[in-house]
């Protein structure tokens, strides 16, 4: 699945500024891209958006998969196609693991009654890929942050979709969880699955993620490989110089670096 975003500009109803004011990015079938940038520059919105989960009032511009508009996808066939793995959620209901995870499949399903032994076969395949098979019986409103990342990631592989797309997947997971997630990423992005990520972390995205998008004040203002496009230069130019950061290179790995000068 291919995304074109071609001068994108969505506005919140009652929002004076945009949130999106002008957004143009390409990202190919099967790319891996950590879209990055300050807080309020529109990195949630232009996830959303990209997911159909935006009302379209307030979208301007053009937003397309694989060349058709966002606005002419059907709810349900969108979430065939892609699905959304919102960064905090906090349980309301205490669903079992397995069954939440089985709320995945509600794309697929026209009339949606009971799930089928083959849902309950794909919601079983998300949870042993995602290491969370042994809670399965667990409440959902009793897990940990980085236990209930992995339910929301395996209700999203439920759907079987052909683009991931996850907000600030990782942010307040401790090193294990940070590491899993990362390693699933990969495995799924060596499936051929497209991969859109939201992260502050620079340093644990530089390692995995092949390229980065950089968002501020609505726009894109950069997008490249992460070699690239992760350099002194842009952090200073989008975070202000004062705050001292460079950017060199990981000895071990090789893939750039940030640090506090
Ligand atoms: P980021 O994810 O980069 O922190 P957001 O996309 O969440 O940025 O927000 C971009 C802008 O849109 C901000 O000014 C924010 O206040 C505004 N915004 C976000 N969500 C809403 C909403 N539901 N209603 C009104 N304004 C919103």
């Amino acid at each position: 699945m291919k995304l074109t975003a071609e001068n994108v500009r969505y506005r919140y109803r009652d929002d004076q500024t945009p949130a999106l004011d002008g957004v143009d990015l390409e990202v190919e079938s099967g790319e891996y891209f950590c879209i990055s940038g300050p807080n309020g520059s529109g990195k949630t919105t232009l996830l959303r958006l990209a997911a159909g989960l935006l009302p379209m009032e307030g979208f301007t511009g053009e937003l397309k998969w694989n060349g058709r508009g966002i606005e002419k996808w059907n709810r349900l066939e969108l979430a065939r196609h892609i699905a959304f793995v919102p960064g905090n959620l906090a349980p309301r209901f205490a669903f079992t693991v397995e069954d939440f995870i089985l709320q995945g499949r509600f794309a697929h399903s026209s009339l949606y009654v009971r799930p089928s032994s083959s849902d309950r076969g794909i919601a079983r395949a998300a949870m042993e890929k995602t290491g969370i098979a042994p809670i399965a019986m667990r409440a959902i409103t009793e897990l940990s942050a980085g236990q209930l990342q992995l339910v929301l990631i395996a209700r999203a592989l439920t759907q079987e979709p052909k683009v991931l797309i996850l907000d600030e997947a990782t942010a307040h997971l401790d090193l294990g969880f940070q590491a899993g997630i990362f390693d699933l990423l990969e495995t799924l992005h060596a499936e051929g699955a497209t991969l859109l990520l939201v992260s502050h972390d620079l340093n644990l995205a530089a390692e995995f993620c092949p390229q980065l998008a950089w968002i501020d004040k609505g726009r894109i203002v950069r997008h490249g490989s992460m070699t690239e496009t992760l350099t002194t230069e842009t952090v200073a130019s989008i975070y202000g110089a004062r705050n001292r950061l460079a950017v060199d290179k990981n000895p071990f790995s090789g893939k750039p670096k940030l640090f506090w000068r």
